[in-house]
């Protein structure tokens, strides 16, 4: 009896397992230069309007990580970026997808990334991305963000 509860107990944290590792990934994109980080701020939908990200979005199927957030970062800021790391921990989002955070850097340091479809975008240090409206899941990051950013 013992063992049959055991075996389901495994059963149960296998599929809970697997059910997170089929969970679709957003990522999302930690781009520092000259000791900032770049936040940028939406401009919808409504309830998000306002509230600050990092660049990012869903993975295509089959399309790797690493290409998916230089895809986001030309869409969303116009400029190339070199994914160089992983930063902070999975986050999982409301809507049943999981939120991953890829450290990158300008692939020319001298690009200006543009906010294309959000209403702005700012370069902030430390201090200034503790005080930012974040989104849940953004703000979750924030002291992985603020060590990597003494790091740099
Ligand atoms: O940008 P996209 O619509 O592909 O993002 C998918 C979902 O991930 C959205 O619900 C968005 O709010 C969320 N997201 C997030 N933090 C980010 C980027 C996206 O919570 N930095």
């Amino acid at each position: 009896f013992v063992l049959d509860v055991l075996a389901a107990r495994i059963a149960a944290v296998r599929e809970l397992a697997e059910s997170w590792a089929k969970r679709p990934i957003v990522v999302g994109t930690a781009i520092v230069h000259k000791g900032r980080l770049l936040a940028q701020q939406r401009r919808y939908p409504a309830p998000d309007a306002g509230r600050w990200e990092l660049p990012g979005g869903r993975v295509e199927p089959g399309e790797d990580e690493k290409a998916a957030v230089v895809r986001e970062c030309q869409e969303e800021l116009a400029v190339d970026v070199r994914p160089t790391g992983r930063v902070g921990t999975d986050v999982p989002l409301s809507n049943g997808m999981l939120l991953r955070i890829h450290t990158a850097e300008l692939a020319d340091p001298t690009a200006i990334p543009e906010a294309v479809e959000h209403h702005e975008v700012r370069w902030v240090t430390a201090d200034e991305l503790t005080a930012l409206d974040w989104l849940d899941a953004d703000r979750v990051l924030v002291h992985s963000l603020r060590d990597l950013l003494a790091e740099a």
